[in-house]
């Protein structure tokens, strides 16, 4: 079954790997339509052989699509979402905007699939931390029961789109001039820094990105009780998320049970050999679909406790590859 699909954002650092998958992965698409603000309508986009002309996203543009997903940030995919889901559009959600929402399936697939047939024309995709690690947690949540985590996270520069890409790289140019590239999209320079700081602080004293990581973990594993402390750190890296997780579990663990549960579960793999300096790290798992898992050992100050690192390319499954995973779970089901 082959529907119009359009991609909101498509100029965005989502959107064009949006592009690539939809391509690569053979998703059915009978048109695909590329939006984006009125800044980029009439530019072109090209994919191998085919040439795209950008359009300007606004409700009529939906009127003959299928399936449209959205990486155009919050405050767009408030207005824009429910005109085009109106219109018999549904929606996969790349944003923030709708995700806590009651009606608004929260979908990682790998761990709540199911819960995309409830959707009322909005699904949306988690926050990229959120999504990496729970393809560390969930598999070792099936095998022991989690009861809480502590997170520490490591996050790249494009977790923050095109603009945060530009600013290291900006920045590191400079430096290698002898010159100085001032922050413009950060707090603090980011090229040989780093800062406890991604999206803005609440009064509770911790951030959006970490208040993102509770909440949202869970509703994707339905677990309302779950309860979990993170520390959200930037990084100078270009690409790929690395969170350090602590989880205290119901029954006792053990690492070999770990490592299998881990092997055996299809969003990750397993990347846990030390001795030979094998666990994940970003470099490695930049462009990769799965999320590496590895340094899984007993954690020394909780009770049945694990420690894990897990690594994923947040822009394929902190984003675009889940949303795209989200659609065909979509398609499936209109089949
Ligand atoms: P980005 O590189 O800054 O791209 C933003 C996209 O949104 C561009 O295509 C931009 O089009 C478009 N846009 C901006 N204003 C618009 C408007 N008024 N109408 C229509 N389109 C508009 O950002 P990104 O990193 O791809 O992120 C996009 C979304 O995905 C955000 O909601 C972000 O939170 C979410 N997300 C990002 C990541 C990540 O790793 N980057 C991970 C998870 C979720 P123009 O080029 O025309 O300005």
């Amino acid at each position: 079954m082959a529907v119009s699909v359009g991609i909101v954002g498509a100029t965005g650092a989502v959107g064009q790997e949006l592009i690539r998958l939809l391509h690569e992965r053979e998703f059915p698409f009978s048109s695909l339509k590329l939006l984006a603000s009125g800044r980029s309508a009439g530019k072109e986009i090209r994919y191998e052989d085919k040439t795209f002309i950008v359009e300007e996203a606004c409700p009529e543009a939906f009127d003959d699509l299928d399936i449209a997903l959205f990486s155009a940030g919050a405050t767009i995919t408030k207005t824009l979402a429910p005109e085009a889901a109106k219109r018999g559009c549904t929606v996969v959600d790349n944003s923030s905007a709708f995700r806590m929402d009651e009606d608004v399936p929260l979908v990682v697939p790998e761990i709540n699939a199911e819960a995309v047939k409830d959707h009322k024309g909005i699904i949306a995709n988690p926050n990229c931390s959120t999504a990496i690690t729970l393809m560390g947690l969930q598999p070792l949540h099936e095998a022991f029961g989690v009861k809480r985590f502590i997170a520490c996270t490591y996050q790249a520069v494009s977790g923050s789109g095109v603009a945060g890409m530009r600013e290291l790289e900006n920045q590191l140019k400079a430096w290698n001039e002898g010159t100085v590239s001032e922050p413009e999209n950060y707090a603090h320079p980011i090229a040989f820094n780093l800062f406890p700081h991604v999206d803005v602080f609440f009064d509770d004293g911790y951030t959006k990105e970490e208040h993102k990581m509770l909440n949202e973990s869970r509703k994707v594993m339905g677990m309302p009780a779950l309860a979990a402390s993170t520390t959200c750190v930037r990084v100078p890296v270009m690409r790929a998320h690395a969170i350090s997780v602590h989880a205290e579990f119901e029954r006792p663990v053990n690492v070999e049970a770990a490592r299998k549960a881990v092997e055996a579960f299809p969003g990750a793999e397993l990347c846990d050999d030390p001795a030979n300096n094998v666990y994940p790290t970003p470099l490695q798992f930049s462009g990769k679909d799965k999320c590496g898992v590895g340094r899984i050992r007993v954690d020394s100050a909780l009770d049945n406790g694990l420690a894990f690192f897990v690594v994923g390319d947040q822009l394929l499954k902190g984003a675009a590859l889940n949303a795209v995973q989200i659609a065909e779970e979509v398609v499936r089901l209109k089949a």
